[in-house]
């Protein structure tokens, strides 16, 4: 047979005095494509095995352990195996019987990087085969680390820039103050094991910061290592001032909470996400704001044996969900709910939408955009809905983000697209000069065939370009720069329009703004809603308009819901509105709103504005 794996041409030593169960560990081994078996009947004799190898530790596969062979101290083999370093360790599964008492095992400080995992004789094979190859996995691991490390060092050594190197370390310490990885992989696995003996309480908090990449490559790194630093003092007051807390990466921290429930845990991490939600951070007079995602794993979810590394892990595939869900979001990680329930939601849905594209089961809603200065009805912006079984209506954040991760947002698109041009070419030719805003998703621009489509529609349909703008927001648009822009730019040949959506919402670059071909930048809700009490809002709405207006591009605010709101707004100096204040969104077109809403935006009066604004709803 060929042993492609040379993970099991590496060395196994049965340590096994008991002749039947040695030939059916070995015989378990073999069948699982083991090479190399050697058998030891005593401790002394598994040193003599060892002996010849002392200079080549890697070849040492691991060992298989009876906890009762003869001449064999298991604290001390354990001790004597684990405690060099990390990568010569060698792994062992022991075989526990029950006749003998628990194996008390040296403390975890006392074993370092001990790789083991007790099994029970008469053993499982499959219990076994599996303990082999993770305690294997693991350890080659930790020896391909080791050895690039080693090449990193002799790489640096051998140009003489290992200063720089220790310099580079230094430097990240010295950034937020925080513990490394390691560090913190280090300590976690002490708190591990002993929370997990005195069975004490804990979580694991891994913290993303939403869209770091962007605000590193558009503003530079300085005013990323800025924001990281903000972000970390930020976090830092709201835990007590003993948790650990480290940054394991960029953008990503990790936080243990000791002696804290699930429940707790999510408490404190709503608090972290919104306190940076609420942040805002000024560089120039360019200001941002940040999000995070976070992802939650507790002890409880932890197996005794579980490597810290695991416990990240989970936070990590925790966070990535509250990523795929729209960011901003905390998670709690659940084996079963997190992966396997997204996964079912998807596949419920699937069907779904493909059955609504195909049958034209998705329907389009209008809601108004409106000038600010006269109250007139500018253009207005398209919604999708999907209607389901029973005749009620879907709104598109149940279905949108299923339809981006399961590729058939595209087609979504390319729908809304052709059914929207219709709906223009179907207008009374009284109505020729109404137009409309097209939201299109994030990978819109991947496909040479929008382009196309959007033509060949306006060419059969008669339809001016004029009357289109397309809304994109900043991810479309930084996922593929080039590509987006030069779409972007094809598009625009047309006569078409854009509008640059949820502006403000990630990391908002005034720089990239400027190299970016759009006709309008929609300041995105969240700046606006609470407008009227939040001061900071106010400030940076105004920076918003301002450089802006300089690089000639027309402002919008969505999220207008009340008139107090739009006057504010109108007195700021943004040139268009959209919100419930002026229509919700609706299957037709909202007309005759002009009339009142012009009053509404020239009264000084909120009060008289918001009576006009009652009359108007109920008309
Ligand atoms: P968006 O483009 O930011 O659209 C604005 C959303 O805010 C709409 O929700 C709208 O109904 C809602 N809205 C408008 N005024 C107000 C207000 O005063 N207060 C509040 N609280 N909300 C207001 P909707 O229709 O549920 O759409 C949600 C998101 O779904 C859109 O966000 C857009 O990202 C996406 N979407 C909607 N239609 C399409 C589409 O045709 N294609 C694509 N690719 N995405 C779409
Ligand atoms: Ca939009
Ligand atoms: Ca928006």
């Amino acid at each position: 047979m060929i042993n492609c794996d040379p993970l099991k041409e590496k060395i196994i030593i049965v340590a096994e005095h008991d002749s039947v169960s040695a030939q059916q560990i070995n015989l378990t081994l073999s069948e699982n494509g083991f090479s190399d078996i050697r058998h030891a009947i005593s401790g002394e004799q598994i040193y003599e095995i060892l002996r010849p190898f002392h200079e080549q530790p890697e070849k040492i596969g691991l060992i298989v352990l009876n906890d009762n062979l003869p001449d064999c101290k298991l604290a001390e083999m354990s001790h004597s195996l684990s405690c060099t370093t990390d990568c010569f360790v060698i792994p062992i599964v022991i075989l526990k019987s029950d006749q003998t008492p628990s194996v008390i095992l040296p403390t975890s400080s006392e074993l370092g990087y001990s790789l083991i995992y007790q099994i029970p004789s008469p053993f499982s094979p499959d219990l076994l085969i599996l303990a082999v190859c993770c305690l294997m996995r693991l350890k080659q691991e930790r020896f391909l680390r080791h050895q690039q490390e080693e090449q990193l060092i002799n790489e640096l050594a051998s140009k003489s820039v290992i200063e720089a190197k220790l310099k580079f370390l230094a430097t990240h310490d010295e950034l937020t103050g925080l513990v490394n990885r390691n560090n913190f992989e280090r300590q976690l696995r002490l708190i591990m094991n002993l929370s997990n003996k005195l069975k004490k309480e804990g979580a694991l908090l891994f913290i993303d910061v939403d869209r770091f990449s962007l605000i590193n490559e558009l503003e530079g790194f300085d005013v990323g290592d800025r924001l990281l630093v903000e972000l970390t003092i930020l976090i830092r007051k709201l835990v007590p001032a003993t948790s650990l807390f480290a940054r394991i990466g960029a953008d990503e921290f990790c936080l243990f909470l000791e002696n804290k429930t699930r429940k707790q845990a999510q408490v404190i991490a709503e608090t972290i996400r919104t306190t940076v939600e609420n942040f805002r951070f000024f560089t120039g007079e360019i200001c941002y704001s940040a999000s995070v995602s976070i992802g939650i794993t507790s002890l409880d979810n932890a197996s005794p044996s579980q490597h810290p590394g695991e416990m990240i892990l989970h936070g990590r595939q925790a966070c990535n969900f509250a990523k795929i869900n729209g960011r901003d979001k905390v998670r709690m990680y659940n084996q079963n709910d997190v992966a396997v329930k997204e996964h079912r939601r998807d596949i419920y849905w699937v069907p779904i939408i493909r059955k609504a594209l195909r049958e034209n089961n998705l329907f389009l809603m209008f809601q108004p955009v409106v000038q600010l200065s006269n109250g007139d009805i500018s253009h207005y912006e398209v919604l999708v809905r999907m209607r389901g079984e029973d005749g009620q209506t879907i709104t598109p954040d149940q279905f949108i983000p299923v339809a981006e991760r399961m590729g058939l947002i595209h087609a979504i698109d390319l729908w809304v697209v052709e059914n929207a041009i219709d709906f223009l070419a179907a207008l009374p030719s009284y109505m020729s000069r109404i137009s409309l805003a097209i939201n299109l998703s994030g990978t819109a621009f991947q496909y040479p065939d929008l382009l196309q489509t959007i033509r060949e529609k306006l060419e059969l349909t008669w339809v001016d370009a004029g009357r289109l703008t397309f809304e994109i927001t900043e991810t479309a648009a930084v996922d593929n720069f080039e590509r987006t822009r030069d779409m972007i730019n094809k598009i625009r040949d047309l006569g078409c329009k854009f509008a640059l959506d949820d502006f403000g919402a990630g990391f908002c670059s005034f720089n990239y703004l400027k190299t970016f071909p759009v006709d309008f930048v929609k300041i995105d809700g969240q700046f606006i809603r609470n407008l009227d009490n939040n001061e900071t809002d106010r400030i940076l709405v105004k920076s918003m308009v301002e450089i802006a207006g300089k690089l000639g591009k027309k402002t919008i605010a969505e999220f207008v819901e009340t008139p107090n709101i739009a006057l504010r707004l109108k007195e700021i100096g943004v040139n268009l509105g959209q919100g419930y204040a002026f229509g919700r969104p609706e299957r037709n077109l909202l007309e005759g709103h002009q009339v009142s809403l012009a009053i509404m935006l020239n009264s000084a009066r909120p009060d008289v504005a918001d009576n006009l604004l009652q009359e108007n709803n109920t008309l």
